[in-house]
């Protein structure tokens, strides 16, 4: 990541939050909001320790004041001024933005949250007195965000049948997109998000944060350094548990909303890493889906699939997600020389990495996996600031859109199909 400041960050004309990293509030940052964003560097600091993802979807706990002590040694370069960081607009005040990604902002150095959109004005106002955000906007009036220049990019954490509508009334109000997986619910929904983009010369990028994790960083430099051989075959396997009493998996069972099942929800993690730790696009998928008859949970989406991807190089990943199973995120690559085991791989916080070569099983350090959050917010701000390309822009999430459908074929057809 360059230490130069984004070029192309628009003058703030709201107030930006304070900033705050490893409990001290840099000059400038202001009481709640520094406080509150000091959570954000408390949790990447503990996070190879810290405890599983948060499940609570409660809000992120306020510190009490900051410390006066001196400054200590930084481990990384301190965040941009106020007024050079990207203003970033998020969408939708789920668990998901609440548990994790309001949070990762304290640790951000080039991206601030500047304005929240919610369907509910009471939420919205509770949390932006939290984090010192003071625009916000509700869903009818979100368009109104174009008057406001204060925001750079907005961030669409929606269930994924919003993701479309949103991400292209953001682009049309002249703002770039960054957007959860999956991209949407369909390959046309993906291709008119990639179109928006293009006509309003703004960028769209899609939230694989595992391209910024520091485990699966650290496997895939080692990958490419030959430490395990030439790649022979991934496999992975993404599960838990769906559970209708929780509000966040409520529209994961209904197929309008969600688009897809456990593939959609959290089997796209082992198909996009497959993609990403082999850099070449699949040819050949084969599949086939099992929904235990009966289940209300299944009544609109499917519970077990395993996929086979065929890549050029002569890789094969045989990967699984289900979402009656207990948690499970993992993923392992074998080649010639060697393995490398993450497991968890897609946590949000208590990442590993094995490499097991002959006669020998070292545990990898890497730094923690909580700032996986930071780094990709960042990572976004940065491609938008210096015009440079993006790991992971639309083309990725439309492609990953693009297999899952054809995995659906697959495992209709009972035959392999033409990725
Ligand atoms: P959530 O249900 O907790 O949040 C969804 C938000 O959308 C809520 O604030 C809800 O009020 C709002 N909403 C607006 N209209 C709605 C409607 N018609 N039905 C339901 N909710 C509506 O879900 P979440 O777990 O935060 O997921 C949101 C998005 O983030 C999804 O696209 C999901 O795939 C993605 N996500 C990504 C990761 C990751 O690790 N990258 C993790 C979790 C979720």
């Amino acid at each position: 990541m360059p230490s130069t400041p984004p070029s192309s960050a628009s003058t703030p004309s709201t107030a930006r939050p304070g900033f705050s990293r490893r409990g001290f509030v840099i000059a400038g940052a202001g009481g709640l909001a520094g406080a509150a964003l000091a959570a954000g560097a408390a949790r990447a600091q503990g996070g190879a320790q810290g405890s599983a993802q948060d499940t609570t979807g409660a809000t992120p706990a306020v510190p009490t004041q900051p410390s006066a002590r001196p400054m200590p040694m930084l481990e990384r370069p301190l965040p941009e001024p106020r007024g050079k960081r990207l203003g970033w607009a998020l969408v939708g005040l789920g668990k998901f933005t609440l548990g994790e990604i309001l949070p990762a902002f304290g640790d951000c150095r080039l991206s601030a949250p500047v304005a929240l959109v919610s369907g509910s004005p009471d939420k919205a106002r509770d949390i932006g007195a939290r984090y010192g955000i003071r625009a916000l906007y509700g869903y009818q009036d979100f368009d109104r965000i174009r008057d406001d220049p204060a925001i750079d990019v907005v961030y669409v954490i929606l269930p994924n049948a919003m993701h479309a509508e949103y991400a292209i009334r953001a682009l049309r109000a002249g703002k770039h997109v960054f957007c959860e997986k999956p991209m949407a619910v369909s390959v046309e929904e993906c291709e008119r998000m990639i179109r928006a983009a293009e006509d309003a010369g703004r960028r769209l990028g899609v939230a694989y944060r595992a391209h910024f994790e520091p485990h699966n960083v650290r496997a895939l430099e080692m990958l490419r350094a030959g430490e395990i051989g030439t790649l022979r075959r991934f496999e992975s396997m993404h599960g838990r548990p769906l559970d209708p009493s929780e509000p966040a998996d409520q529209w994961r069972a209904k197929r309008a909303l969600a688009g897809g099942g456990s593939l959609y929800d959290i089997g796209i993690y082992a198909l996009n890493a497959a993609r990403m730790f082999t850099g070449e696009e699949p040819t050949e998928v084969s599949a086939s889906i099992h929904t235990p008859p009966g289940d209300p949970r299944f009544a609109e989406v499917e519970d077990l699939v395993s996929f086979r991807l065929r890549f050029p190089s002569g890789v094969i990943a045989d990967c699984s997600s289900s979402y009656s199973i207990q948690e499970q995120k993992n993923y392992q690559l074998y080649g010639t020389k060697g393995a490398l085991r993450l497991d968890p791989a897609t946590d949000y916080h208590r990442n590993t990495l094995m490499l097991k070569a002959e006669k020998r099983e070292v545990q990898i350090q890497a730094e923690p996996a909580s700032l996986q959050f930071s780094r990709e917010i960042d990572g976004f701000s940065e491609a938008v600031a210096s015009g440079r390309e993006h790991r992971t822009p639309g083309e990725d999430g439309l492609r990953d859109v693009r297999l899952m459908q054809a995995i659906y074929r697959s495992a209709r057809e009972g035959r392999p199909v033409k990725a």
